[in-house]
């Protein structure tokens, strides 16, 4: 098997990291352990890692703060674990700058597609460019046609407003990503747009009823519930 990439797990807890090294080796990604805040900043500078697996309890400073030292200087793919669950946390530290987030306990598949998701998005660069090049992004049998401002589905239009269609477009650049409210509406409606949650809600409910087959039980996009929203990667 070839070495894929570099991960850093920073996870004070011994059983997690251990879990998460064993898990991700068996997939091939060298991975490197760290058991603080400290540590872990220190061995992203020396060791380079192509993504950082981030617990928010560390021992000698908050996970969040790690993240905000560490955006001050890189753009470096973080998915952060927690047994924090609830949804004001997951949004702060998307908010933040994380890449994706993941409450404890999760399973070796959830782990998995987030390492995955989180990888794709460094290696196509921005992510953007890439979609912007091919001119469309497919999932099943959803496909945004960038060019067209068109959404097909089943190779249907979906007949999409403009505003639904930015909305779909904006997930598609940031496939597999949940993105918070905020961002989505900052993105759409500018930083000062108020009362957007209700308009994006809205929105997406019109969406749904679009694309998905049965909007109660969505195949393309899924809502984490009083954090965002995530377009379906597919896997
Ligand atoms: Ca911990």
């Amino acid at each position: 098997m070839t070495i894929k990439e570099k991960i850093l797990v920073a996870e004070d807890e011994k059983n997690i990291a251990q879990f998460i090294a064993a898990v991700l080796s068996g997939q091939g990604y060298e991975t490197v352990l760290a058991r603080s805040g400290g540590e872990a900043l220190s061995m992203i500078s020396s060791h380079c890692p192509d993504l950082v697996i981030l617990d928010l309890g560390l021992p000698d400073m908050d996970g969040l703060d790690v993240l905000a030292r560490l955006r001050s200087w890189s753009s470096l793919p973080v998915v952060v674990v927690s047994a924090r669950s609830h949804e004001r946390d997951k949004v702060t530290a998307l908010d933040a700058g994380a890449d994706d987030y993941l409450t404890k306990p999760f399973g070796t598949a959830e782990l998995l597609a987030r390492v995955r998701t989180a990888i794709r998005h460094t290696r196509t660069a921005s992510g953007n460019d890439e979609i912007a090049r091919a001119g469309t992004c497919t999932v099943g049998e959803l496909v945004i046609d960038y060019n067209r401002h068109q959404v097909l589905i089943r190779g249907e239009n979906a007949r999409l407003t403009l505003s639904e269609f930015r909305i779909v477009a904006l997930l598609g650049k940031h496939i597999g990503k949940v993105l918070t409210y905020d961002t989505i509406i900052r993105e759409l409606w500018g930083p000062r747009a108020g009362g957007g949650n209700q308009i994006l809600r809205v929105n997406m409910a019109n969406i749904r009823r679009k694309i998905e087959k049965n909007p109660a039980e969505p195949e393309y996009l899924f809502t984490e519930v009083g954090v965002g929203y995530r377009l379906s990667d597919g896997e």
